[in-house]
């Protein structure tokens, strides 16, 4: 891998000003975690206010991932959960400008039983950002944010991982782990990074559920059902971002949007994304901030 990676000027600026609003709607959506209130609109609300702000995109539909739902949920159009008094809530949010990605999660414990679990998640992120710089190994971040979670008697969730960030593409060549798995690999100047410690009381491995709201494009080919080539058409200015469903529940009747979906997908032109939870049910928290790397260390851009 070569030794430094260049930005341009303005993939720099639109990567500040993506950051920049992720961090302001990220701020502005915590007054909306509260008893009683749907997790659809706080979706789309926090969805809404990213939109709000000129040249500003989804990188990725807004997770409000509950309690042992550790990723990639999303409400569905006619989602009716409802946030309880005792919940355990991560709400994931990407914003992107130009393709350029700001990624940031949080997570608010409406129990108060997980204070601890918070605390140690937020140190983990912070000793790994620390760490950051050019040469340092994905392994020794990996070993940090594991001893901090279990030095405190928590886990990481030991397959998931941050990641890097390129422009359009989210998941981009290098991997973060919260453990230490000997990848063997170094962090490069000019990277841009997503570093995201979950923490659980419970096994510490996410499965996959067999629902699914978030997809993603493989590879576009000829396709002839209607709704099939409409759908392709309104993420074609997405690359290969991901979307919801729920985005196209008013353009294509809902029904017929599960088969085009289902469709695309048996045919490897839709990824989908199947919500993940912990494997024993743990509860889980999620703290994930984006950052550039440069010479000597790390700018936080969320
Ligand atoms: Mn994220
Ligand atoms: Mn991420």
């Amino acid at each position: 891998m070569e030794n430094q990676k260049t930005i341009s000027e303005e993939g720099l600026e639109a990567y500040k000003t993506a950051g920049k609003i992720a961090v302001e709607v990220r701020e502005w959506s915590k007054n909306l975690i509260k008893p009683k209130s749907k997790v659809l609109d706080i979706a789309e609300k926090i969805e809404a206010k990213i939109l709000e702000n000129e040249g500003a995109g989804l990188a990725f539909p807004v997770n409000t991932c509950i309690n042992d739902i550790t990723a990639h949920y999303t409400p569905r159009y006619n989602d009716e959960t409802v946030i309880c008094d005792s919940d355990v809530v991560t709400i994931d949010l990407g914003v992107h400008v130009d393709g350029y990605i700001a990624d940031t999660a949080y997570t608010l414990d409406l129990s108060g039983k997980y204070k601890e679990m918070l605390k140690a998640n937020q140190l983990a992120l912070d000793k790994a950002i620390d760490l950051v710089k050019p040469g340092v190994s994905t392994t020794k971040i990996g070993e940090v944010i594991q001893n901090t979670l279990t030095e405190s008697g928590y886990k990481p969730i030991e397959n998931l991982t941050g990641h890097e960030v390129e422009q359009y593409d989210l998941h981009a060549g290098l991997s973060i782990p919260n453990i230490p798995i000997s990848y063997d690999q170094k962090i490069v100047e000019g990277m841009v990074l997503a570093i995201e410690p979950f923490a659980t009381d419970g096994y510490g491995r996410v499965i996959e559920s067999q629902l699914a709201e978030i997809y993603s494009l493989i590879k576009k080919k000829a396709v002839r059902m209607r709704d099939a080539r409409i759908l392709l058409k309104k993420i074609e200015n997405r690359k290969k971002l991901p979307f919801a469903d729920r985005w196209f529940s008013k353009d294509i009747n809902p029904m017929k949007l599960s088969l085009v979906l289902r469709e695309l997908v048996s045919k490897d032109i839709l990824k989908a994304h199947p919500v993940l939870h912990e494997k024993e049910k743990g509860i889980v928290s999620q703290f994930e901030h984006t950052m550039i790397v440069t010479e000597d260390g790390c700018e936080v851009i969320t």
